[in-house]
């Protein structure tokens, strides 16, 4: 079983399991992140359009973390604090998701999730208050 065995649609599920979700395209655009955000989630983001992604259940546990420009829109579940996918800043016509949320994929098929420098996307000093 590698990453493109998985059967489309995806599924994916916060930790709680109350948000549900369908990714309608294959695994691709793996990549991580070091915005002030990312880095303090550490999660590998997969990469979907704004249409492949779709809320499959529990729209109403989600809630939205925006800050700074407020273009980027992150989604986490209100229950169990795991963010689920988050629309971009860089392209706001695509989603990343936390590809740990999907069902069937293993972790240890990461072998190269190239960073992706967005250190200038924050616009605030990381560190400061
Ligand atoms: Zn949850």
């Amino acid at each position: 079983m590698k990453i493109n065995d998985i059967s489309l649609p995806l599924k994916g599920k916060c930790h709680c399991g109350s948000v549900k979700f369908e990714i309608r395209t294959n695994i691709h655009g793996l990549r991580r992140c070091n915005c002030s955000m990312c880095c303090r989630k550490g999660f590998v983001m997969g990469t979907a359009l704004i249409d492949e992604l779709v809320i499959t259940s529990g729209k109403e546990f989600l809630n939205t973390y925006k800050w700074n420009t407020k273009i980027a829109e992150h989604y986490f579940c209100k229950v169990c604090g795991i963010n689920t996918h988050h629309k971009r800043r860089s392209d706001p016509n695509q989603y990343g998701y936390n590809i740990g949320c999907i069902e069937g994929f293993e972790m240890s098929w990461i072998e190269n999730a190239p960073f992706v420098d967005n250190t200038k996307m924050s616009l605030i000093d990381n560190f400061k208050d």
